[in-house]
């Protein structure tokens, strides 16, 4: 997974293009901290950015000063497996028709099929990335046909998965998202400027508008001179395009800042209400309401509020613990929860606390966070989650992509339980999250949760 964004000035000039690039990207983070860059359009030269590292890291004012333009897209890279400097975008090509860049959050389930038939037809790869091989595809597409979006379009009756991506070319911005309508994504103005952003939080750090979010499907070209849209399914009518979509649901559950608005359902209203709604389904007989920081947040409000119990401070996350540290053993496992948590101990001490967080997924943390409590003198820990139990692997690059990572898929919640070492545990319903989601203008993707996958399956070779 990733954060992705766009910006196009469209008097042409340079209005600070690069530093609305890299705040937009920057609201991004919590999408990916593995690496990150610009690519920006000075009259036609591309100059591009991009390195390991989280975003405040790699730019500073004097890169950020020889970043010129009036067009800039950017990318914050979660991990993906791949390693090294492959995967770090955006990418930049030159192409038959000029210079090309792409910054893209996708997840390819026919990328090995498409890769071996261009191969066949003597196309060359230096990589493994879906980038290279959406590029790749692209450029053999845009020799067939009259115009970018049409390359695009052809471009995506192939692709089989999802994907959100910004794509530069010499004279436009121009924004993708699958016809799924998986991945979030939407646009913003301010002035001149327009943006595209994996989520609104870009916009309003940036103080600027938003103005919807893209459908699925669709092909949004920005260019000086105008402004258009082209869909990949254009035989239904627009309310059908944006009915039919199906938005990741753990966008709402952990994925998203809580800050953002995701095709009509606020992202912290959704969390506190699905916390609210687990305290009718899971009450639970404590006397303090804690959270697993950040994320469990305002699900924790909420049960608190459902319960008419106090929700108060128990943990405090660190946030400069760095994503480096090496957790190969049960004992740095247990330490990188010590550096990352802090008890506060007056708060818990005799207590007993119900612990709620978004989700539980491999559970190993959850573990050591209880053990933690306890020592610090919680009397008693109840776990209330406010997601189902995630049964099936992600094939979407959202969450685990593997069955043995995900306990609840051959252990029942009491073993779970056992295993987490609470003296309770409840999930919500998946019923009661989809009823959580007030305001959602169209469909989700649960197969993490029930193993309905929207989109297929990773096609084997
Ligand atoms: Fe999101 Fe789960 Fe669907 Fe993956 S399987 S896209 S995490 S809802
Ligand atoms: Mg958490």
């Amino acid at each position: 997974m990733s954060g992705i964004f766009g910006v196009i000035n469209r008097k042409g000039i340079d209005e600070g293009t690069a530093s609305t690039a890299y705040y937009g990207i920057f609201s991004l983070q919590h999408r990916g901290q593995e690496a990150a860059g610009i690519a920006i359009n000075n009259s036609g030269s591309f100059l591009v950015h991009k390195r390991d590292g989280m975003v405040a890291d790699i730019f500073d004012d004097i890169t950020l000063n020889t970043l010129q333009g009036s067009c800039a897209i950017a990318h914050a890279r979660g991990s993906d497996g791949i390693s090294g400097p492959d995967g770090i975008q955006p990418v930049v090509i030159r192409s038959s028709v000029g210079s090309i860049a792409l910054s893209c959050d996708t997840a390819i389930l026919n990328a090995e099929r498409i890769r071996e038939e261009l191969k066949n037809q003597g196309a060359i790869f230096q990589t493994n990335t879906d980038t290279e091989l959406i590029l790749s595809l692209f450029s053999r597409n845009r020799i067939v046909t009259d115009t970018t979006e049409q390359a695009l379009l052809k471009t995506m009756q192939e692709l089989e998965g999802v994907y959100a991506m910004v794509i530069m070319t010499e004279d436009k911005l121009i924004a993708v998202r699958d016809p799924y309508g998986l991945r979030p994504l939407s646009l913003g103005k301010k002035g001149d400027e327009w943006m595209i952003a994996s989520e609104n939080c870009s916009f309003d750090a940036l103080g600027a508008e938003y103005i919807r979010n893209l459908e699925p499907g669709e092909i949004l070209s920005i260019s000086a001179e105008e402004m258009s849209s082209i869909y990949y399914n254009d035989q239904i009518s627009e309310a059908e395009r944006i009915k039919n979509g199906k938005i990741c649901i753990f966008e709402y559950v952990y994925v998203a800042r809580p800050d953002s608005v995701i095709d009509g359902t606020n992202v912290f209203k959704s969390r506190y209400d699905a916390g609210k709604a687990l305290a009718k389904i899971h009450p639970c007989d404590c006397d303090l309401v804690i959270s697993a920081p950040d994320s469990g947040n305002p699900a924790a409000l909420g049960f608190a509020d459902g319960l008419g119990v106090t929700y108060g401070m128990g943990l405090l996350k660190n946030r400069y613990v760095g994503r480096t540290f090496i957790k190969s053993t049960q004992e740095q496992r247990e330490l990188a929860v010590r550096l990352k948590f802090a008890v506060l101990k007056e708060a818990i001490r005799g207590k007993k606390v119900a612990l709620v967080d978004d989700s539980l997924v491999r559970g190993t943390t959850m573990k050591h966070i209880i053990n933690f409590l306890r020592d610090n003198g919680a009397s008693e820990v109840h776990v209330r989650l406010a997601s189902p139990e995630v049964r099936f692997p992600c094939y979407y690059g959202v969450n685990a992509s593997s069955d043995n990572e995900l306990p609840a898929t051959h252990m029942t919640d009491d073993e779970i339980c056992k295993m987490i070492g609470a003296d309770s545990l409840g999930y919500i319903t998946l019923d009661a999250l989809k009823a959580a989601l007030g305001g959602l203008i169209c469909d989700s993707c649960s197969a993490c949760f029930d193993g309905d996958y929207v989109a297929g399956k990773t096609e084997k070779k």
